[in-house]
């Protein structure tokens, strides 16, 4: 019954199991597309450019900023990330859902210039089981993992501005709590307005 595509937040501290959590959720829901943001950081061994994210130079990501072609933006130890608003309005009224992989201070620009997003946080079991996690990934030296440890404490205190909070502990189990989550938004009332509308109309 949906035409347009839900626009989903997905945040969570480094190292909670999202890029994991979210390749499940493609496996499975193809009408679902993954946003690649911009990003001033260096690619990690094996990231692609154009797939995992689109790397470049300061100097480019100000410009991308000041033509106003970005949805959000934020610093996030030491490196700015962003996500170009093209390919997501596209996408949108193709009626694909859009899922934005971004941190907190990000999270929070999209919540307020388009309230209507779906918002999920995912937690760790503990902040153990995050540094483990963290850790056993492997590819941050102790500097980084030490700054995203820092980061995660703050970022796990920003919970409450988000609709949902799932807990990765079991790995399936939270991948069918994100697809419920999902597929219950698609049936609130509002979103399927214009079509109820359109059949009210034609009775
Ligand atoms: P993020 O994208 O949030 O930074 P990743 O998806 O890269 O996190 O996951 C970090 C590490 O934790 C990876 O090594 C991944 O295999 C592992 N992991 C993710 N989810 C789980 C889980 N539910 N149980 C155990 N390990 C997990
Ligand atoms: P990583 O360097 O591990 O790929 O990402 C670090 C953090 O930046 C993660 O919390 C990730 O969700 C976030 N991030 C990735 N892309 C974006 C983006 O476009 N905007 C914002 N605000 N955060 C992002």
């Amino acid at each position: 019954m949906n035409e347009k595509g839900l626009l989903i937040v997905f945040s969570g501290p480094s190292g909670v199991g999202k890029d994991t959590l979210l390749k499940r959720l493609l496996e499975r829901y193809p009408n679902i597309r993954l946003s690649v943001s911009a990003t001033t950081r260096s690619p990690r061994s094996g990231e692609e450019n154009g797939k995992d994210y689109f790397f470049m130079s300061r100097e480019r990501f100000q410009e991308l900023l000041s033509q106003d072609k970005m949805l959000e933006h934020a610093e996030y130890c030491g490196n700015y990330y962003g996500t170009p608003s093209e390919p997501i309005e596209n996408w949108l009224s193709e009626g694909k859902d859009v899922i934005l992989e971004i941190e907190v201070q990000g999270g929070a620009q999209v919540l307020q210039k388009r309230p209507e997003c779906v918002s999920i946080f995912v937690l760790p079991p503990s902040i153990e089981v995050l540094e483990k996690r963290l850790r056993s990934r492997g590819t941050e030296d102790e500097e980084t993992i030490q700054k995203r440890l820092g980061a995660a404490k703050e970022e796990i205190a920003k919970v409450y501005q988000y609709g949902y909070a799932v807990v990765n502990d079991d790995l399936d189990e939270a991948a069918d709590e994100i697809a419920a989550i999902l597929r219950a938004e698609k049936r609130r009332s509002l979103r399927n307005k214009e079509q109820i509308e359109r059949m009210l109309k034609n009775a």
